[in-house]
């Protein structure tokens, strides 16, 4: 595993070749240019009039503002600065948040209290206090403004033992309810609550052209339609309603509409890519899940790694100023990506005038936190950064704070549902998990194998079975999801566990083989579990969409031969090219990643006593089925479209 602190050093060791520019060449291009609507860095020009408008849903708010003001005018430089930066909590202690005043701390998948990414619930909530009480200090006339702690509760409260972990996106996308998603939002709301947190990095808002991308599970689609549905669906499930009385209060948090924008259209699909759509294509397939998010009231968007055109979007003026600031109404803070501004060329990890220039207002600044302090003092001091700018960056903090009663609330395990720890992967949460993987589930082939008949005798196999890791994918309990056993998942239920349970009830028997052995059990029907294996971002890009690993194929074809009927469970993050395998198995069930709830799938795979379905498959795919291992790009609306299945299929029993 890659420790994300040296992530960005391996991501500039490959993207560094420098450009050769020579003058005469830069003239006569630059006249082309002028031509072309080309920028003078090098990508095209953005005209931000043909943008989407959107009037955010939040009247600024009289006292807020004076509130704001008052505190602009007693911020020394110092606070000011320390406002717009975040650190990782594996760099900064409580002592460092007062000493600094940073306005925000956040746990990368890495880190937890003490060092400890297994520590126990209570050790979240107790620091959170300690940070808290650090950042409201206002001895020796500092302004004490709270501090904002931010996290990846992507799918669930998923860096925390115990939480409930609900299926990735791209399962949720599947679904195609965005009821379901608000629910799933707002339950997840509550257990970062319940640890103290205030804050997640959620939801993505990515439309995902090609599959080869390690993030593609982290997309609802590869539509905009149903990306901008989940979005608003998502954020007002964290966040409330904006002009409720419990909007990011309460059982509420803020949310986070990344990564902006073009995150899923980079060039093969690489991570942290060039994106080459046209403006249109960009406004048109890439924007809409921004345009939808800030009408739901989000507070916070995160910059993207990736670039324009060659141009990164952390220092991209024309898409985050003129665009999401200006035309599109956004008046909450735009938040950098952990260490994302050092990819703007002239910048490192500790100085970046540029990012904030370009309209960033909060550095995820990681370990880098107390160099950049210093040197955006400086770039303040002589200039490089306007006053104007820094204030008005501080400002955008502030009002959030403010909008979510911050000032007030008091110590975060004195707040609404802290502590709760019977909530934290409570009962209610992981009901609603299994809904949604039951509801995930897509079907591709069916042919008498499901669901599963009273009182069959059922056969497990496959690397998937119990392997909780496994349904859980990256961002689980750690950064790539790697390296977990099932006890890292107190609130989960292995896949084969739900399956026992449910055969038994109807009858039947089980039993469970992790790989098959010699002499073939009598069975009626075999359920192989199997699939990818954890990865999140940068480490999960591929080559191709070929699902390569021949020992599933291997196990299908000897079921069949001897006679068992054979149902493929499949676990990825994404569609894979599977031919011989759908070919192997008499049904085949697309399961995605779908989390601690592994009950869900048993569900709809096993037949109630009298024989009846339990729950039928309503999932349908949000994301196109490969027919080629180099059809990584196949995408609804292609003038060539020929998927091996379309978007929208799915069977279903009846
Ligand atoms: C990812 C973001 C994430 C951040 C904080 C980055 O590497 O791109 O999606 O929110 O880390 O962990």
């Amino acid at each position: 595993m890659i420790p994300k602190p040296m992530m960005l050093g391996a991501v500039l060791a490959l993207t560094a070749a420098p450009l050769v520019w020579s003058q005469t060449a830069a003239v006569a291009t630059h006249a082309a240019d002028a031509v072309l609507g080309i920028a003078a860095d090098g990508s095209p020009g953005i005209d931000s009039r043909r943008w989407p408008q959107t009037a955010a849903p939040i009247p600024r708010n009289p006292s807020i503002e004076a509130s704001v003001a008052d505190l602009l005018a007693r911020m020394t430089l110092a606070e000011k600065v320390g406002q717009i930066i975040q650190a990782d909590l594996g760099s900064v202690t409580p002592e460092d948040v007062r000493q600094y005043h940073l306005g925000a701390i956040l746990n990368s998948a890495e880190t937890g209290p003490d060092g400890n990414i297994r520590a126990e619930p209570a050790a979240w909530l107790a620091l959170a206090d300690r940070f808290w009480q650090a950042s409201t200090d206002t001895s020796e006339g500092r302004a004490g403004v709270p501090l904002l702690w931010g996290t990846d509760a992507v799918h669930g409260h998923n860096n925390v033992l115990g939480a409930t972990i609900f299926p990735h996106n791209i399962g949720l996308g599947a679904a195609g309810d965005p009821e379901l998603v608000a629910r799933v939002a707002h339950a997840t709301a509550r257990e970062i609550r319940v640890t103290g947190l205030d804050w997640t990095f959620a939801p993505t808002v990515a439309v995902v052209r090609n599959d080869r991308w390690g993030r593609t599970y982290e997309g609802y689609a590869e539509s905009p339609a149903l990306v901008a549905r989940y979005a608003e669906s998502f954020i007002t499930g964290l966040q409330g309603r904006p002009g409720q009385p419990d909007f990011l209060r309460g059982e509420h948090v803020f949310g986070t509409a990344k990564h902006f924008i073009g995150d899923g259209g980079t060039a093969d699909g690489i991570d942290q890519g060039n994106n080459l759509a046209d403006e249109t294509e960009l406004r048109d397939l890439h924007g809409p899940g921004y345009v939808a998010a800030i009408g739901a009231g989000v507070q916070f968007v995160m910059a993207s790694f990736s670039s324009w055109h060659g141009q990164r979007l952390h220092g991209h003026q024309a898409l985050l100023t003129d665009v999401l600031r200006k035309r599109m109404g956004f008046d909450g803070v735009v938040i950098g990506d952990w260490i994302g501004h050092a990819h703007v060329p002239g910048c490192t990890p500790e100085r970046c005038a540029q990012a904030i220039n370009a309209g960033l207002d909060l550095f995820m600044a990681a370990g880098h936190w107390r160099a950049l302090h210093a040197n955006t003092m400086a770039d303040v001091s002589a200039g490089r950064i306007s006053m104007a700018r820094l204030d008005e960056a501080v400002a955008r903090m502030l009002r959030v704070k403010l909008r979510a009663g911050l000032f007030e609330a008091g110590l975060p395990s004195q707040r609404p549902v802290a502590g709760e720890w019977t909530m934290l992967g409570g009962a209610e949460h992981r009901a609603l998990a299994r809904e949604a993987v039951r509801r995930s589930l897509v079907l591709l082939k069916n042919r008498q194998a499901l669901p599963v008949a009273p009182g069959a005798r059922v056969l497990v196999t496959g690397p998937g079975a119990d392997n909780i890791g496994m349904q859980a994918g990256g961002w689980s309990m750690n950064w790539q999801g790697t390296d977990t056993s099932n006890a890292d998942f107190p609130a989960g239920t292995s896949i084969v566990d739900g399956l026992r349970e449910a055969v038994q009830a109807s009858g039947g028997t089980l039993v469970h083989h992790p790989t098959l052995p010699a002499q073939l059990p009598a069975a009626d029907v075999a359920v192989v579990v199997y699939g990818e294996t954890p990865y999140a971002e940068f480490k999960g890009d591929r080559a191709d969409v070929d699902f390569k690993p021949t020992e599933p194929l291997a196990t299908l074809r000897r079921l069949q031969a001897a006679g068992i009927k054979t149902v493929s469970v499949f676990l990825s993050g994404r569609p894979l090219w599977v031919e011989p395998e759908l070919a192997a198995s008499d049904a085949f069930v697309a399961a995605w990643l779908p989390g601690t709830a592994g009950r869900g799938i048993a569900d709809v795979l096993v037949a109630g006593a009298d024989g009846r379905p339990r729950h039928d498959f309503v999932g349908r795919l949000s994301f196109s089925w490969p027919a080629a291992a180099e059809q990584a790009q196949v995408n609804v609306g292609d003038g060539d479209y020929n998927p091996a299945f379309a978007f929208g299929f799915g069977l279903s029993y009846r």
